[in-house]
């Protein structure tokens, strides 16, 4: 679960071309703009992450204008992601600890886009235990695991926007999943209506192993159609082996899409030594899609090999931030 308020130190204050009033403060991985005396560098605040809703209090009373959600913005032509409150926002007795989650106790809520009627279909049930749901981190909170991971061998994919799919084939039943819920078999669907055009209820069977086939269905309805895709369709970034309750490592995964005759998602890199600066990574996010000559949303990144942490399946996302200052 994303954390949404946390207490945080601000590690640095630097200045922005331009600008006299305000000054750019870097808070985890994030930059942020913040009033220029406000904080220094060293203070604690509270930080909240963009996707945040603001609870309709006198203290976020500016965030009305935009539906009380924290967004992408641009200041001065600085990025701002997020924003850096002072610790008196915070209810009595809250013990201001770095680190620690307020995302509750000021009563912030996550700003979650509407599910598109094509792809909501009818539940059959909620999301299966078999394997995880499709999630991805924000790089901006994983510092620890880029030194961790510095200069490893990794593959790097276009994080597509559209909406996620899961197929599976478990003790010979097919089924399809959105990304909180099992469907039930429905013509009008869109996943199910890919799931029939690709006979992948067949193919999946001929593989005969428990697997989850998981990608991202763009096109049509979806997102607005950015790539003006005809129809819709899937391209896929993780097969699960049932059994063995993990990921299929990236060549495994590749050659099990072509048998299938699947498409994958955008694979721009398959041998990227990692760096362990986010500045740069959010910096490679920046450029247009391999679909079509838009923004892209972003980069997945992934050892070629799977690895585990303590914080679960090593993959991350970077977003583009100037795909999020065009979409938001
Ligand atoms: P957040 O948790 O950051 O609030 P979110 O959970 O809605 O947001 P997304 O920003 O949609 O997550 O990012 C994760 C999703 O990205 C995955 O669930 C998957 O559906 C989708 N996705 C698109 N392209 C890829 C890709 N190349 N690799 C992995 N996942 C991808
Ligand atoms: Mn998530």
């Amino acid at each position: 679960m994303r954390q949404l308020a946390s207490i945080q130190r601000i590690r640095k204050l630097e200045p922005i071309a331009g600008a006299d009033a305000i000054v750019k403060a870097s808070v985890l991985g994030w930059d942020v703009v913040v009033k220029k005396g406000e904080f220094q560098a060293g203070d604690l605040c509270v930080y909240c992450e963009i996707d945040s809703l603001l609870p309709d209090k006198p203290a976020f009373a500016f965030l009305q204008a935009y539906g009380m959600r924290i967004r992408t913005v641009r200041l001065r032509g600085q990025i701002s992601q997020g924003i850096c409150f002072p610790l008196s926002v915070l209810p009595d007795g809250v013990e201001p600890v770095e680190g620690k989650e307020v995302t509750e106790a000021l009563g912030v809520r996550k700003y979650e886009p509407p599910m598109p009627a094509n792809l909501a279909g009818i539940a059959k049930g909620p999301f299966p235990a078999w394997f995880p749901k499709t999630d991805e981190t924000r790089v901006q909170i994983l510092q620890d695991r880029l030194d961790a991971f510095h200069g490893k061998a990794c593959y790097v994919t276009e994080k597509l926007d559209g909406s996620s799919a899961t197929y599976y084939w478990r003790d010979s039943e097919f089924g399809v999943c959105s990304r909180n819920l099992e469907l039930l078999p429905d013509p009008k669907n869109s996943l199910w209506k890919f799931a029939e055009k690709t006979e992948l209820a067949k193919k999946l069977s001929a593989l005969d192993r428990d697997i989850a086939l998981q990608g991202e269905i763009v096109g049509e309805g979806i997102q607005g159609n950015k790539y003006g895709i005809k129809g819709q369709t899937v391209y896929f970034f993780n097969a699960f082996d049932i059994q063995n309750y993990s990921y299929l490592g990236f060549q495994e995964f590749q050659a099990l899409l072509s048998t299938m005759g699947l498409e994958s998602v955008p694979v721009l890199e398959r041998n990227y030594a990692l760096t362990n600066k986010i500045a740069e990574l959010v910096q490679l996010s920046i450029g247009k899609s391999v679909l079509k000559p838009v923004r892209r949303e972003g980069l997945v990144i992934r050892p070629l090999e799977e690895q585990r942490d303590a914080a679960g399946r090593v993959s991350f996302k970077v977003i583009n931030p100037e795909f999020l200052l065009k979409y938001e």
